[in-house]
């Protein structure tokens, strides 16, 4: 694969069972995806992975970038356009307000900070809670009260609660900041007006998931309400406050993820 030109690539990349974008909007849980076969990101992935172990040489990821330059280069250049007027074109814009610093002080950025700290500190200030948890359900077993199956199923649904908020939990901050950063930017096109709305319909999705799973959560550890209920609240609060700025974002249809 190490020899292959920049038409190759392209080739690659222009596989049309590929659904359009749908990297853009996804959670990145590839493990959990049932669309690896359809996203291109997925296939780069794995194509930079094979030709890594084929080859060994550690620069393939340099020789990947470097093609995708090349081929931008030539389609501006396919254009009738030089590469130094793009470049000189973008050093000439400017901005009356930072996006970036307008994102950083928006409502929505600074709750879902605080989810990500209460979160944190959830798990330190209850890690042997866990293995309480074990050590409960075997009391119960030898005494009868719960079955082996009823201990594993409940066990599987704690374990999974858990990886649903901490592949979460990080995902919600930056997907809403990178929604609120792209909203403050000025003169967007329809395309990324629909971009920042994806964004933020992931976010929502995001928090829908973390509800249940804190919910799943709440359910196995009744002695826990008070802290998850301060979490959930968060949450909620967050939730509402991103559909109220961004009313367009639930109907955003995402491609290939939503029906
Ligand atoms: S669409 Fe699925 S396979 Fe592609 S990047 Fe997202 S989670 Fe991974």
């Amino acid at each position: 694969m190490s020899g292959q030109t920049p038409k190759d690539f392209l080739k690659f990349l222009k596989n049309p069972d590929f659904i359009d974008g749908i990297y853009n909007y996804c959670d990145s849980w590839c493990e959990r995806c049932a669309f690896t076969d359809k996203c291109m990101n997925f296939a780069m992935r794995k194509y930079k992975e094979e030709d890594k172990s084929e080859t060994n040489t550690g620069d393939n990821l340099t020789e990947v970038l470097q093609q995708t330059t090349d081929l931008i280069k030539q389609i501006i250049e396919d254009k009738g356009m030089s590469w130094e007027e793009v470049a000189s074109e973008a050093d000439k814009e400017t901005h009356t307000v930072d996006p970036h610093k307008e994102a950083d002080k928006h409502w929505n950025v600074r709750a879902a900070k605080e989810y990500t700290y209460l979160y944190g500190s959830f798990l330190k200030e209850e890690q042997g809670f866990m293995r309480g948890k074990g050590v409960e359900f075997q009391n119960e077993l030898n005494k009868g009260i719960i079955s082996v199956e009823e201990a594993e199923e409940a066990l599987l649904q704690i374990e999974d609660a858990f990886e649903v908020i901490n592949w979460y939990q990080s995902l919600i901050y930056i997907k809403i900041r990178n929604a609120c950063q792209l909203f403050f930017e000025e003169d967007l096109s329809d395309f990324m007006v629909d971009y920042y709305n994806g964004k933020a319909k992931l976010t929502l999705v995001s928090i829908d998931r973390s509800l249940a799973a804190w919910l799943v959560l709440q359910v196995h550890f009744p002695e826990k309400v008070n802290k998850i209920t301060r979490i959930l609240f968060q949450l909620e609060k967050l939730r509402r406050q991103i559909e109220k700025d961004f009313p367009n974002a639930r109907k955003f249809v995402r491609p290939g993820l939503d029906k």
